[in-house]
């Protein structure tokens, strides 16, 4: 077995992955679960700069040989991971849950998808083709190729433990690069389940590694590298940027996924229960803590006090609990420093002029946790800190505007541009809000938050930079381009 007993009442230490070894750290990261503060889902060895200088180090290492496989060998190894996330998704869930906080079915859900990422990946590990087009000059044919990158970091956020990790490493290992991979240090539980799976999966040394540990170190490791080629980063904006300064100084490539402040448009001739389900999916499930959450509700006012009344029953009705419990609805916010920011966001909003309706206050379970009602304001107007700037929360903010083209206007008028989204009837609406959204992503009648993994993911504006993640787009950023000239 690959956990190791490092002889302390602390019990199991799970290990970091380099070069082929699972290797202890000078320091343990306890992992708390938010829906019961006093258990220690597991401990964790955290890596120091040493250690993410040798993963990456065992990463260049391993590339050559590695870009030289067969696409049918790394077709087999992502399938067998994708087969064995599915196989345990039930188990890998429940444990994605204890430490993230989402609900056993969002937890299980996440798994599900990144089963699914793997094999997508594996098939598109034997479709890499490239273009063959006769030269301008006679005799010569040009042959355009994709060649992997090579060592690929990928530093991801705690609030899709399992997910995120999968559609950055499946993509990097199937067109051949090698992973140095930082998970966030308040779920290392997730990532360390996928790095156990993958260390079995036939994969050769030193092609995965796992470091985890506190972003100013490994992570800034990983980022300062002449080793790592490029860089695939989620998380806030602030990190994002400066990490992009970095990478880009030393002529790495980079992709960042970050913030967003999307909204949800209700239009008057929206089919009312249909726009207040897909407003409550969008703003609270997963606890509001997804970058595709609705946090903008901009409604028009005909439907305006109708809409207003139901989505503060359908709220009402959301049970807050732990996320293993059967019935629960909403776990709890991930951690005590999210909580804090999602309640002075709230004390903000209410100084600037708006109207708590519902929710807002702190709530007592069996155990004690992170828990807060979810949350809905009212009377806000677009400029106001709480429709501008990124809260990450179950809370949400109501926006009355006086028809569509105002409704449009405010959805735009933000720095960020992940999705948007719109509930109407209308055929001419539903297309004008399609093509002038200025989003990366636009739902018609879906939250805003819930995305297939087949197809490209990702934003506009401050949401996102570099090419898109996920689907058929993901080889972007894999892979670097190849014209080869061939005179025979
Ligand atoms: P964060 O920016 O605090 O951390 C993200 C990762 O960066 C973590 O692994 C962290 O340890 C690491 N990091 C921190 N400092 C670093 C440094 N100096 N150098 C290198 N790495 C460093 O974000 P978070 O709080 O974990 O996640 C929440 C944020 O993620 C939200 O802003 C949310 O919108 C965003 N997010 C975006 C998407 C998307 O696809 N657009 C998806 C999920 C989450």
């Amino acid at each position: 077995m690959v956990q190791d007993k490092d002889g302390d009442s602390r019990g199991e230490v799970h290990r970091n992955w380099i070069g082929g070894q699972w290797v202890k750290g000078p320091e343990v990261i306890a992992n708390i679960n938010p829906s019961n503060v006093a258990e220690v889902v597991g401990w964790y060895a955290k890596a120091d700069q040493a250690a993410a200088q040798a993963a990456i180090d065992a990463a260049a290492g391993a590339f050559a040989a590695w870009a030289g496989t067969s696409p049918q060998l790394r077709a087999d190894v992502l399938d067998r991971v994708g087969t064995e996330l599915l196989a345990r998704r039930e188990a890998l869930g429940t444990l994605l849950s204890r430490e993230e906080g989402k609900t056993l079915g969002e937890g299980i859900g996440e798994v599900t998808r990144a089963g699914q990422i793997f094999k997508f990946f594996a098939g598109e590990a034997l479709r890499n083709e490239g273009d063959l087009l006769d030269s301008i000059r006679p005799g010569v044919r040009v042959e355009v190729t994709r060649e992997p990158v090579g060592v690929i970091g990928v530093i991801t956020p705690w609030n899709f433990p399992i997910a995120i990790p999968a559609w950055k490493i499946a993509p990097a290992l199937a067109f051949g690069n090698c992973v140095v991979f930082k998970p966030a240090e308040l779920v290392p539980g997730s990532a360390w389940a996928l790095t156990e799976i993958l260390s079995r999966s036939g994969l050769p040394e030193g092609v995965f590694n796992l470091v985890m540990g506190a972003g100013s170190v490994v992570g800034e490791a990983i980022v300062a590298s002449p080793r790592v080629d490029a860089v695939s980063f989620t998380g806030s904006v602030e990190r994002g940027r400066a990490l992009a300064q970095s990478v880009v100084a030393r002529g790495g490539k980079v992709q960042l996924e970050m913030g967003g402040k999307n909204a949800q448009v209700i239009v008057d001739d929206a089919d009312l229960p249909r726009a207040v389900e897909i407003t409550a999916q969008s703003a609270f499930f997963s606890t509001g803590q997804r970058c595709t959450a609705a946090s903008r509700i901009i409604v028009t006012q005909g439907i305006y006090e109708r809409f207003v009344g139901a989505l503060v029953e359908r709220v009402a009705a959301l049970r807050v609990d732990d996320a293993l419990k059967p019935n629960t609805d909403i776990g709890p916010v991930v951690d005590m420093r999210q909580l804090q920011q999602d309640l002075d966001y709230l004390d903000i909003a209410q100084r600037e002029g708006a109207r708590l309706v519902i929710g807002g206050q702190r709530l007592r379970r069996e155990a004690e946790g992170f828990y807060l009602a979810p949350a809905l304001v009212v009377d806000s107007a677009p400029q106001m800190r709480v429709n501008k700037e990124e809260i990450f929360g179950p809370v949400a903010s109501v926006i009355r505007v006086a028809d569509y083209e105002e409704a449009l206007a405010v959805t735009n008028d933000t720095v960020f541009g992940l999705t948007a989204g719109i509930a109407t009837t209308s055929l001419r609406l539903a297309e004008h809000f399609k093509r002038h959204a200025q989003a990366g992503m636009v739902m018609v009648n879906v939250p805003t938050a819930g995305v297939d993994y087949h197809v490209p993911f990702g934003g506009r504006k401050g949401s996102s930079f570099g090419p898109r993640e996920q689907g058929r787009y993901a080889r972007e950023f894999y892979t670097t381009v190849k014209t080869s000239y061939v005179a025979a």
